[in-house]
């Protein structure tokens, strides 16, 4: 009775709402017909999805293993500067677009299961910000792609870490200097160590350039007993499309 009560409800406010306020793509703006994406064909047809197959996939999964503490590695697109994908990213991080996020998300599901289809995570863990950061944002960008990627490969997401320092945006740097940028700016949350011991770790990023920085929270995670650390990230970008 209840239900059927808030189903009609839900039939009636709905188109009324969509009236008033029809809904429009994420990423140009432009009216949509058909919600069942918040992003249009036209939109989408402009972002390249990653293969395995991909020199760029192989080429980067290559440098992130060589860094020591990264196994394996999953991501959705190439990044293109200047791109429809930047362009989504920009909205996830600098406006409370949670809904890009949840999208985002489920397209990493599905290269998870391309590229790492074996492997049996027992956690998600998101790139912390640093607390003031995260404060005066209101939220973490890639705590929100990590709980689209929980709800889609029903594994759950685990805040382990915590960044303990600021550090210089990282996008003038090199690859050495970003290294150097990101040392020891991370730590495990103590209360969670128990959930890191011998487990497989999925660490998930917006975009990951160099892998700095997924391969010091690796580190970190190794380092109190994580079995392996995988990365996931919404994009990598090539060397002409460094964002
Ligand atoms: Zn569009």
């Amino acid at each position: 009775m209840l239900k059927s009560a808030i189903t009609s409800f839900t039939n009636f406010v709905r188109p009324a709402y969509e009236l008033i306020y029809p809904p429009t793509c994420l990423a140009c703006e432009c009216h949509l017909a058909d919600i069942t994406s918040r992003i249009c064909a036209d939109c989408w047809s402009k972002i390249r999805r990653l293969t395995s197959g991909d020199d760029l996939y192989c080429e980067k999964l290559n440098e992130l293993v060589a860094g020591g503490n990264v196994s394996g590695f999953a991501s959705a697109f190439h990044f293109e500067k200047d791109g429809v994908l930047q362009n989504l990213i920009h909205q996830l991080k600098y406006r409370e677009m949670t809904r890009v996020g949840t999208e985002l998300g489920r397209l990493i599901g599905e290269s998870l299961r391309e590229m790492l289809g074996g492997v049996a995570f027992d956690a998600i863990v998101p790139i912390p910000l640093h607390p003031a950061r995260e404060r005066e944002r209101g939220y973490n960008q890639s705590e929100i792609i990590c709980r689209a990627v929980s709800r889609d490969i029903g594994v759950p997401t685990r805040s382990l870490l915590k960044r303990i320092r600021h550090t210089k945006t990282q996008t003038k740097l090199d690859s050495r200097q970003r290294k150097e940028n990101v040392a020891g700016a991370f730590a495990l949350r103590r209360r969670f160590a128990r959930l890191v011991d011998g487990k497989m770790v999925l660490l998930v990023d917006d975009i990951i350039t160099t892998g700095a920085t997924v391969d010091e929270c690796a580190r970190v995670l190794k380092r109190h007993g994580a079995d392996r650390v995988f990365a996931a990230s919404v994009a990598v970008p090539d060397h002409t499309h460094l964002p």
